[in-house]
């Protein structure tokens, strides 16, 4: 694939599509690159590898490489942790059936929300939820929404801080994976397992245990400043693990940062197919 040099300077590794909780269709996470002068882009949704065929095809079209890439969570004791899976054969049938099983238990979970939300004197209706994630794993953002669109709360923010963030009433959590399992999904459909957001969820305690359980990066440029990736960077080197990093974006209006907001290095690309072709080897 022929890419200007400019193009090839950057990346952003980290990003959600309508096939999770995100707002841009894979085709457009593409153009928005091209525009940007990003070279390349992972299409990370949580639990779902759908939309990365798109994104690729897209990516053909405009000369913008796509990485393949998916989000999971694991817990620790009682803590939720985001682990990325980075290069996986996207089109492996056993992890198709892994992903399909935690949507399905998504789905689930949904259910108990919108049932707790009730109990608080909320009318949702699971399909109205259902609706909004249309071809994505279902999450809390998509709950969110709806919560806005019928007035419980102001705005998406208010949802998460009063009813469905991880302290609140409605909170349920998601399906219980150990970091272990997590690790093993990943690897055996060929891909390499990098922390995501490292310090926002996960302690920085939990990197050596994790490192010795087979992690094999951290993101350590994300929406955050320079010192906060001076720490992360350290840690990497101390651990011997790859360093990654994205905006986490979702698209527009759910509050956080956007595509090519945080902008990685080409070469951690590079980075990540070594690693994968020597361990391969
Ligand atoms: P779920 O995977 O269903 O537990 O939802 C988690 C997703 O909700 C995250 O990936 C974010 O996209 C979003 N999210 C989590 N906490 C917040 C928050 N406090 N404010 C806004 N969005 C959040
Ligand atoms: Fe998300
Ligand atoms: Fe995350
Ligand atoms: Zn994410």
């Amino acid at each position: 694939m022929l890419l200007s040099r400019l193009e090839r300077s950057y990346a952003d590794l980290h990003i959600h599509t309508v096939f999770s909780d995100g707002t841009f269709t894979p085709r457009e996470v593409v153009r928005e690159a091209k525009k940007l002068s990003i070279g390349a882009v992972s299409i990370t949704d949580h639990d779902s590898v759908d939309g990365i065929d798109e994104g690729m095809g897209a990516g053909q079209e405009l000369g913008i490489e796509v990485v393949s890439g998916v989000e999971l969570s694991a817990w620790v004791d009682d803590q939720e942790i985001h682990i990325l899976g980075y290069l996986i054969d996207h089109q492996d049938a056993e992890l198709a059936e892994t992903l399909e099983r935690l949507r399905e238990s998504r789905k689930r979970r949904a259910k108990e929300i919108v049932s707790k939300l009730k109990d608080m004197g909320m009318s949702l209706r699971t399909e109205e939820v259902m609706e909004e994630a249309g071809l994505g794993s279902v999450g809390r953002p998509h709950i969110a929404e709806v919560l806005v669109s019928k007035g419980y709360v102001k705005d998406y923010r208010e949802a998460f801080f009063r009813l469905i963030g991880d302290d609140c009433p409605a909170y349920v959590p998601k399906l219980e994976l150990s970091p272990e399992e997590v690790f093993a999904i990943i690897k055996r459909a060929g891909g390499l397992a990098v922390l995501a957001h490292p310090g926002l969820k996960a302690r920085d305690e939990l990197i050596p245990q994790l490192a010795g359980q087979g992690l094999d990066g951290i993101e350590v440029w994300y929406g955050q400043d320079e010192t906060t990736a001076g720490h992360y960077r350290e840690i990497a080197m101390q651990y011997g693990l790859l360093m990654t990093g994205g905006s986490d974006c979702h698209g527009a209006g759910r509050g956080g940062p956007l595509l090519g907001t945080v902008k990685v290095p080409y070469s951690v690309v590079e980075g990540l197919k070594r690693a994968k072709l020597d361990k391969a080897m």
